[in-house]
C-alpha cells in the first residue's frame, strides 16, 4: 500500500466526516455530522502504534461514551454488537465507489 501524504489523509478526513457517522449512518438510516471523531485503527501495527492510513468516522456516542461506544464498551464487544472496523472501512469505500458512479 503506497503511503499517503498528510494533505491526502486530511483531505480524506474532511470527506468522511461530510458522510458522517459510520454506525449511525449504516444502523440507524442517519446522516450524523455532529460532534465527530476520527477513529484510527490498530489492525496490521504494533501495540500502541496508530496506522494513519486507517481511521473511520464516528460520532461521540459511538466513539468514546455510552454502551454504544467503541471506546465505551470495548473493541471486542463493540465489534460484536455492530460489526469490525476493517469491514466498516470497506463498507464506506464502497459507498464511495457508488457516489462516483452515479455523480
Ligand atoms: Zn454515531
Ligand atoms: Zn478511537
Amino acid at each position: 500500500m503506497s503511503k499517503k501524504n498528510k494533505r491526502q489523509i486530511k483531505k480524506e478526513m474532511a470527506k468522511m466526516c461530510e458522510f458522517g457517522c459510520f454506525i449511525c449512518k449504516k444502523y440507524y438510516g442517519v446522516t450524523n455530522t455532529h460532534d465527530l471523531n476520527i477513529h484510527h485503527l490498530r489492525t496490521g501495527v504494533g501495540m500502541g502504534q496508530r496506522n494513519h492510513d486507517q481511521f473511520i468516522c464516528l460520532c461521540v456516542k459511538h466513539h468514546l461514551w455510552g454502551l454504544e461506544a467503541i471506546h465505551g464498551i470495548g473493541k471486542k464487544a463493540w465489534e460484536e454488537k455492530f460489526e469490525s472496523e476493517i469491514s466498516l472501512l470497506e463498507w464506506y469505500k464502497e459507498q464511495e465507489t457508488e457516489t462516483k458512479i452515479n455523480g
